[in-house]
């Protein structure tokens, strides 16, 4: 049995076709797909993943089944998951995980998931009880920010008629804290119960208008920010055990309880930090960033080296806010999907060789 097949940590790249912009600036495709394999070629450097999906490779419609869907089975066992999009700005993040959820688009992993979460519960409900929490907050400058912590204004008063967000004064800072048994939770933040998957969406939805609109009104902020949407599953389930006791059935309903959370990441933009503007502003979210990135980067490869993790080698989860906050659901018996996004265009190879470097470390 090969090491990578029980390998937590999954990962795939997904490319993206030109779009509008690179075609009228006349770019030409610099990535290849190797057929019939997951491989992926730019320049004289080849790169082999457990999956590859567009431009040649794989379609991205079997994404959700091979990478994700495990994850959300693993769910009802109780086990902690988490999805990573990583790339530069414009690779297509935040279209892979659909965390810019618009009219109820389906085609983004997480209306992907909730689908298939609402679904396998409708099969189950009758003999598990299931309790469902969303939460969804980005962290900018090793800063926790709640983006479902709005105050819905009258539609008319704001400027494209959707509710936007009101910081709440003198609320304290969100902290991370993590449990005598190692379970990690977010104090301070919006957590929601939802029941159906209207409820859910509408989170996702407002979440996301609140991410663009922040409070700071940067035009492209969300590049800079990790966002991330988690799904707590709660379950109870009934058991009923049969045991012969003095020559007579003795029945014993019990009940089993687990608790398990998805977390779906769209990371910040990979590109290094550039340093125009003057105000030096820009270079420290860049360098804050980096940091959560880079101590990803570490996490993911001290987890997928099998060889470290028997030394016993340090996991650096403390190393930011990013890898502290997924810590029980990376690694351990929790799985990981990272789907690492690129454009194919030459303009931005350097970018993408980058980001195939990186997700390589993973594997
Ligand atoms: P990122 O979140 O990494 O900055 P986006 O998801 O916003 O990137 O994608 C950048 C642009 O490319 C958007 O206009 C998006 O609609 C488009 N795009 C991304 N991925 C795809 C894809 N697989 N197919 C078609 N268009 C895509
Ligand atoms: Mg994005």
């Amino acid at each position: 049995m090969e090491a990578a097949e029980n390998c937590s940590v999954k990962v795939a790249v997904h490319i993206r076709p030109l779009i509008g912009d690179e075609r009228t600036q006349g770019c030409k495709e610099c990535v290849s797909v190797t057929s019939g394999k997951p491989q992926v070629q730019i320049g004289t450097h080849s790169f082999t993943f457990d999956h590859v999906y567009g431009n040649g490779g794989s379609p991205s419609s079997s994404m959700f089944e091979e990478c994700v869907a495990p994850l959300v089975d693993g769910l009802f066992q109780g086990y902690n998951a988490t999805v990573l999009a990583y790339g530069q700005t414009g690779s297509g993040k935040t279209y892979t995980m659909g965390t810019a959820m618009k009219d109820g688009c389906q085609t983004g992993l997480i209306p992907q998931v909730m689908n298939a979460l609402f679904k396998k519960i409708e099969t189950l409900k009758h003999q598990t009880e299931f309790q469902l929490h969303v939460s969804f907050i980005e962290i900018l400058k090793e800063e926790v920010r709640d983006l479902l912590d709005f105050e819905p204004v009258s539609k008319s008063a704001s400027p494209n008629g959707n509710a936007v967000r009101v910081a709440v004064p003198g609320k304290p800072p969100i902290q991370i804290r993590e449990s005598s048994n190692g379970v990690i939770t977010l104090a301070g933040t919006t957590d929601v119960a939802v029941s159906t998957l209207e409820e859910m969406a509408t989170c996702l939805e407002q979440g996301s208008i609140n991410r663009a609109t922040g409070s700071t009104n940067m035009n492209n902020q969300s590049s800079r920010s990790h966002a991330i949407f988690t799904i707590t599953l709660e379950q109870m389930r009934k058991i009923q055990s049969v045991s012969v006791v003095n020559e007579s059935l003795d029945e014993d309903m019990g009940e089993e309880y687990l608790c398990a959370k998805l977390h779906l990441v769209d990371l910040a933009g990979s590109e290094r930090a550039k340093r125009t503007g003057s105000d030096g502003v820009r270079l420290k979210e860049g360098i804050h960033i980096n940091r959560g990135l880079l101590a990803l980067g570490n996490v993911i490869s001290a987890l997928g080296d099998e060889k470290k993790r028997k030394e016993g080698v340090h996991v650096p989860y403390r190393d930011s806010k990013l890898t502290r906050l997924l810590q029980d659901s990376l690694g351990g018996n929790s799985k990981t999907a990272m789907i690492a996004c690129i454009s194919p265009a030459d303009i931005n190879a350097e970018e993408s060789l980058n980001t195939l470097k990186y997700a390589n470390r993973a594997r």
